[in-house]
C-alpha cells in the first residue's frame, strides 16, 4: 500500500455524514484545525461515508460548507471513504492471509444469550467461533485478537490508558454482515494511507483507540500520537451527539458561534474583533496550554 510523505504533522478531521454539523463536532473540528496550526503542520477534512444506512444524503456537502463559513479548510483534498474501498480490500485480504481474521455466522441475539452465559459484560464477543463456524454460514468477519496483547498508550490529554481488548471488548468486526466494512478498519487504513501523525478527537472515541493500535500492528502501520478531547453537553449535561438530535451549529454569525464555544473547551474568553483573528489568538491559547510540552 502507497503512503503519502507527511510533514512532521499531519492531522484531520473525520465527520460521518449523518446529519449537520452541531456544536460538539464543531469542537472537534476546531480542536484538530488549532493543534495542527500550533505544530505548524497540515489538517486534512476526510468524510467518512462508508454506512449508508446511517449516512443523509447531502450531509457531506453541509458539513463542508460550514466548515468553510468557520475557515477550517482542509489543506489537502478532501477525500470519500466511499471511493476508497479497494484500499480496505487490500488491508482484509493482508491481515486474511496474516490469520488473524476469522468469519462468523453470529447474530447479535446469539452474541447476547453467549455472552451472558459466559458471564460477560453486554457487547463483548466471547469468541464462539473463533475455531470455525460448525458449518453455519459466514455473516461477519471478525479480527482474532491477540491473548497476549493487553494495549495502553499516551493520551495527550487523558494520558495513560490501558485496556485489555480481549476481555473488555473480544474478537471485533472488520466486515459487518451487511458486507459493509467496519469503521476501525476503514479509520486505520486511511490515517495510515494519508501520513496522519495526530489524530485529536473527541473522548467518545477513546476506547475504540486500543483496537484501531492492534490493526495498526497488525498491518505494520506507524501508530499516530492520539489526543482525545472532553465532549461538550448541553445546559442538562447530555452529550451534543447526532443520535441526540444536537442541533447544527448556527454559521450565519462564525464568530459569535466560536466566542461562545471557546469557553465550553475551558478557554477563557477572547473577544476577536475578527474570524481570522479568534483563530490566530485560538491557537496561541491552544498552543500555551497543550504544545509546551514535547507533544
Ligand atoms: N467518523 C467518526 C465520527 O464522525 C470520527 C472518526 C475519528 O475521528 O476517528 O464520529
Amino acid at each position: 500500500m502507497s503512503r503519502m510523505t507527511p510533514k512532521t504533522y499531519r492531522g484531520r478531521f473525520a465527520p460521518s455524514p449523518t446529519g449537520p454539523l452541531h456544536l460538539g463536532s464543531l469542537a472537534c473540528a476546531l480542536s484538530s484545525w488549532l493543534d495542527a496550526r500550533a505544530h505548524d503542520g497540515e489538517w486534512l477534512i476526510r468524510i467518512e461515508d462508508i454506512d449508508p444506512p446511517r449516512d443523509v444524503p447531502g450531509a457531506d456537502e453541509d458539513i463542508l460548507q460550514t466548515l468553510k463559513a468557520f475557515h477550517l479548510e482542509s489543506d489537502l483534498p478532501i477525500v470519500w471513504q466511499s471511493d476508497r474501498h479497494a484500499l480496505y480490500e487490500n488491508a482484509f485480504q493482508k491481515l486474511q492471509q496474516a490469520g488473524t481474521l476469522y468469519g462468523c455466522s453470529c447474530s447479535r441475539s446469539s452474541i447476547a444469550i453467549a455472552s451472558a452465559a459466559a458471564g460477560l459484560p453486554p457487547g463483548v464477543y466471547p469468541g464462539t467461533c473463533r475455531n470455525g463456524t460448525n458449518g453455519a454460514a459466514i455473516r461477519s468477519y471478525r479480527f482474532r485478537v491477540d491473548a497476549q496483547s493487553p494495549t495502553c498508550f499516551a493520551d495527550r490529554i487523558c494520558g495513560e490508558y490501558a485496556q485489555d481488548v480481549l476481555r473488555e471488548v473480544g474478537d471485533f468486526v472488520l466486515k459487518r454482515a451487511d458486507g459493509l466494512w467496519a469503521y476501525q478498519l476503514a479509520v486505520v487504513v486511511d490515517d495510515a494511507e494519508q501520513g496522519i501523525t495526530h489524530i485529536v478527537r473527541g473522548r467518545d472515541l477513546l476506547d475504540n483507540t486500543p483496537r484501531q493500535i492492534l490493526l495498526q500492528r497488525a498491518l505494520g502501520f506507524a501508530q499516530p500520537v492520539y489526543m482525545h478531547i472532553g465532549l461538550i453537553t448541553d445546559a442538562s449535561g447530555n452529550k451534543l451527539s447526532k443520535q441526540n438530535k444536537a442541533p447544527r451549529v448556527p454559521a450565519d454569525n462564525p464568530l459569535k458561534t466560536l466566542e461562545s464555544l471557546w469557553p465550553l473547551m475551558g478557554f477563557p474568553r477572547i473577544g476577536a474583533q475578527s474570524l481570522d483573528a479568534f483563530l490566530r489568538q485560538a491557537s496561541e491559547l491552544w498552543a500555551e496550554r497543550y504544545c509546551s510540552r514535547a507533544c
